[in-house]
């Protein structure tokens, strides 16, 4: 099971219009900044993953390219379309978490300064932009104090506490939350309506648990049980306690045929970590520190990882094998 696989609903349903962004706090901003007609040069998407950050900044670079020149997205025309499917020359989307030095920095401000190919502004997309290093903070923040007309920047990130100060004071905030069971369940009820899904209200009410207010684990949930419903009964409980008596005993047979049969390797990876929390606290016993850290480890390398459970699958292995102390 990789990630790939249930991103294509999620894809498929991303927000294309102010309207359609789930989050009604974000929604109400953004409309009265489109409305007032003065759009800002610098945004901060500022919140938890998942939440649509992403989406919106994509609708808000539709919105100022758009050839209608409307308050919303024609979502039709040419710099539209193209916007939508990511291959817009004018719409640059950078991951700071791999381009953090101060020479992808540079580069971006000698490419900011080149008039747009085939539409009315560059807009720069830097996601994670937490990750940039200090000295390619600063020279970001060069350009965010003085911006070329023709340029707008979106940042967003998961961490906004460990961004320097002067970025966070010279973009405007729009705080993304998690969603609330009623925002969830306005995304899901729109996918299930346009895919003609048949599907129970108590099951929409387990998918929007499993989501834990994210858009994105929603549908992926959705989207795992249209091919087969039957992993809603699945049992997270049982699993991650038998997942913790087995890891702990260092018996790693066990422990991969669990994350094997496992169809929701992140929440599977929380229920354990909340375990082995409770195991921390009651008992202070230093002896699965590592192991702990190794999965939090695990669990930010599930972004890079095309294979959903190889990541924790890395961390348990390491775990059994470190040198017993
Ligand atoms: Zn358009």
């Amino acid at each position: 099971m990789t990630l790939y696989h249930h991103m294509t609903l999620y894809l498929k349903y991303r927000p294309q219009t102010i309207e359609e962004i789930d989050i009604t706090s974000v929604r109400t901003t953004l409309s009265n900044i489109l409305k007032s007609g003065n759009i800002p040069h610098a945004f901060l998407f500022a919140g938890p993953r998942g939440t649509g950050k992403t989406s919106l900044a994509r609708i808000l670079a539709k919105t100022i390219n758009c050839e209608d020149h409307k308050v919303q997205p024609c979502n039709k025309c040419q710099n539209c379309i193209s916007i939508t499917n990511g291959n817009n020359i004018d719409v640059i989307e950078m991951d700071a978490a791999s381009n953090r030095g101060i020479d992808d920095i540079r580069l971006l401000r000698d490419a900011v300064k080149l008039s747009p190919a085939n539409s009315k502004a560059k807009i720069y997309i830097i996601d994670e932009c937490h990750m940039l290093t200090t000295e390619a903070s600063n020279a970001l923040l060069k350009t965010l104090e003085e911006p070329p007309v023709h340029v707008y920047f979106i940042l967003a990130t998961t961490n906004p506490e460990k961004l320097i100060e002067t970025i966070k004071s010279r973009a405007t905030l729009v705080q993304f939350t998690k969603a609330t069971s009623r925002e969830i369940k306005r995304s899901l009820e729109r996918i299930i309506k346009s895919e003609k899904l048949i599907i129970k209200s108590e099951d929409i009410d387990k998918i929007i648990k499993i989501a834990k207010g994210s858009f994105r684990d929603a549908v992926k949930a959705l989207e795992q049980y249209s091919s087969d419903s039957s992993f809603l009964n699945e049992d997270l409980e049982a699993d991650s306690s038998e997942l913790v008596l087995s890891i702990i005993k260092k018996d790693i047979v066990k422990s991969l045929e669990i994350i094997k049969k496992s169809t929701n390797i992140e929440n599977l990876t929380d229920e354990l970590l909340d375990k082995l929390h409770q195991i921390l606290i009651e008992t202070q016993d230093n002896s699965i520190i590592p192991l702990i850290e190794f999965i939090l480890t695990s669990k930010e390398m599930v972004k890079y990882s095309p294979i959903e459970e190889l990541p924790l699958e890395v961390a348990l292995i390491k775990w059994v094998k470190l040198p017993q102390a």
